[in-house]
């Protein structure tokens, strides 16, 4: 049976659990183990696919089609393992299962209450879809004391009894601030948000403190003992420089080997850190860099673009220098502007997005980039941006749009059966928002003798997917002959899937987000190859 870590959070939110989490997964799989990792939201959003980005960060998207908090990407990228739907739970999903049961009267008549109805259902998730796991490391999200995580609290104790304790580990990550008035670190609150979990019945048997800087061995000796915690199992997370140096950080502060020992098992085979070592060393060290503009409705916040931005890192990872992000609103980008704001990076980059704001501002922008030749990748919405620009100005249909903004006009995009008359099967309708796009891995076939194929090295490929709206296939011959070659389609040919310019050095968009599948240990191709042509821009 797989063991069970718990990790929960205290004092304020943000501290890096998620990291933490993906950290630790990483140093157990080194180590011989088999790890999977999951995340328990308190939100009432049955998932995060319809939260804005400002409120939430980035939507993650599994293979299977999940709409899931980012952290998941984390989990992904530090651990390898391929996330699933049964991976992130949110108290809107556990609410609407139980509510559908006891409609269906399959309660049998009785009270259906938070316990044990709720923490039931938590705990059903929990060991629901494990395959062989030796660990299976749970985040649960928020920080211990706020109202909604309750249950879920309530539910990992159940089930840690349930397993018999020592098949569950609970972790609890807290800030130990330092006070730069009294040059103090201060413990106190690491004391009290272990109080309230002790309150609700859970004893941690390992304590993070996250810190930005090194914690005194009698601070920590003080944790150990008001929090009653094996001073081996306070361990301190200093501020990394990287996000690169956690497994590193968490290597050297021995916490794989402290989870080991609490479980009583042994190592398989030495920690191998030298692939996040490396990586470090380029993204700390080289001097070379690239500026990319990344062009969106979203990029005040920090964690909306979290994959992309990971991603564009990566790219820059595997060809040796850094990628400086240069982030320039949609909304505020003046057509006036663009040359000014554009004459200092060596690549164009448009993210996915929804709506109409901002949308004329991208589209010059692709055009600035497609006439000075400057290396361009348009995701998803930028894809369909670059199609209504090179049909607005090459193939001169000047109404060219996109149902999704325009009801009139020449709408260019749109949803399928907008389009096709034969009947295929609509995606989605209008009513209901939640999971009405194509969601996850979907196929592709890329055209022989194509860049992107180059990039690639492979015919097929599994890309995964978030959006409603579609490029109508139908326009495919007007485009190529002006130089626009569609050369990703969906299997059936139905679908354009990826499109690039011919007379460019390097022009493409993709109508998937390739950087979901973007690791720092195995970066994506598409972003090699894109950061490898901002280089030879320069
Ligand atoms: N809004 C567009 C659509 O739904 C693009 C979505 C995206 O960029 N993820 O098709």
């Amino acid at each position: 049976m797989a063991r069970y870590i718990f990790v929960t959070g205290g004092v304020v939110s943000s501290l890096g659990k998620g990291l933490s989490s993906a950290s630790l997964a990483y140093l157990l799989q080194s180590r011989g183990y088999k790890v999977r990792l999951r995340k328990l939201d308190p939100y009432l959003n049955v998932d995060p696919g319809t939260m804005s980005p400002f409120q939430h960060g980035e939507v993650f998207v599994t293979d299977d089609g999940a709409e899931t908090d980012l952290d998941l990407g984390h989990y992904e990228r530090f651990s390898g393992v391929t996330a699933k739907k049964t991976d992130n739970i949110t108290t809107g999903k556990i609410y609407s299962d139980v509510l559908r049961k006891e409609r269906k009267g399959q309660y049998l008549g009785k009270t259906v209450q938070v316990i044990p109805h709720i923490t039931d259902r938590i705990k059903e998730f929990i060991k629901h879809d494990t395959h062989k796991e030796d660990f299976v490391i749970c985040e649960i999200g928020g920080i211990v004391g706020d109202i909604e995580s309750l249950p879920f609290v309530e539910a990992i104790r159940q089930f840690s009894n349930d397993i018999g304790k020592k098949n569950a580990l609970f972790i609890h990550l807290t800030l130990v601030p330092y006070l730069k008035a009294s040059d103090e670190i201060k413990t106190k609150p690491t004391q009290h948000s272990v109080k309230e979990l002790r309150s609700i019945g859970i004893q941690p048997d390992i304590i993070i403190c996250r810190s930005e800087r090194p914690i005194p061995l009698d601070h920590r000796k003080k944790i150990s003992l008001f929090c009653n915690v094996d001073i081996k199992n306070v361990i301190e997370t200093v501020d990394v420089k990287t996000i690169y140096e956690a497994p590193i950080s968490f290597f050297n502060q021995k916490l794989d080997i402290q989870v080991l020992n609490y479980f009583k098992l042994k190592s398989k085979k030495p920690a191998n850190l030298n692939p996040w070592k490396k990586i470090t060393q380029i993204t700390l060290n080289t001097k070379r860099h690239v500026n990319i503009a990344i062009i969106g409705k979203y990029v005040e916040l920090k964690d909306a673009y979290k994959s992309l931005d990971e991603a564009l890192t990566h790219g820059g990872i595997s060809n040796n220098l850094k990628v400086n992000l240069v982030r320039i609103d949609s909304e505020k980008l003046k057509v006036s502007e663009i040359k000014n704001k554009l004459k200092n990076v060596s690549g164009i980059l448009i993210p996915g997005g929804f709506g109409k704001r901002g949308t004329e501002g991208k589209i010059e922008a692709i055009r600035y980039a497609r006439i000075n030749k400057i290396p361009f990748l348009g995701i998803c919405y930028g894809m369909q941006m670059a199609i209504i620009e090179f049909a607005r100005n090459q193939l001169k249909i000047k109404k060219a749009t996109s149902s999704e903004f325009d009801k009139g006009g020449v709408q260019i995009i749109g949803l399928m059966h907008e389009w096709e008359k034969s009947g295929r099967k609509v995606k989605g309708t209008d009513k209901d928002l939640g999971g009405t796009m194509r969601l996850g891995s979907y196929d592709a076939i890329l055209k022989d003798k194509s860049k992107i194929r180059d990039i690639y090295k492979s015919r097929l490929i599994k890309e995964r997917h978030r959006h409603r709206y579609e490029v109508d296939i139908s326009y495919k011959e007007k485009f190529e002959k002006k130089g626009l070659i569609f050369s990703g389609l969906s299997p059936d040919h139905k679908l354009p899937e990826i499109i690039e310019l011919k007379n460019h050095p390097w022009f493409i968009g993709v109508q998937f987000h390739p950087e979901f599948k973007s690791r720092p240990l195995n970066p994506h191709p598409l972003f090699s190859s894109f950061i490898k042509a901002a280089k030879n821009q320069k």
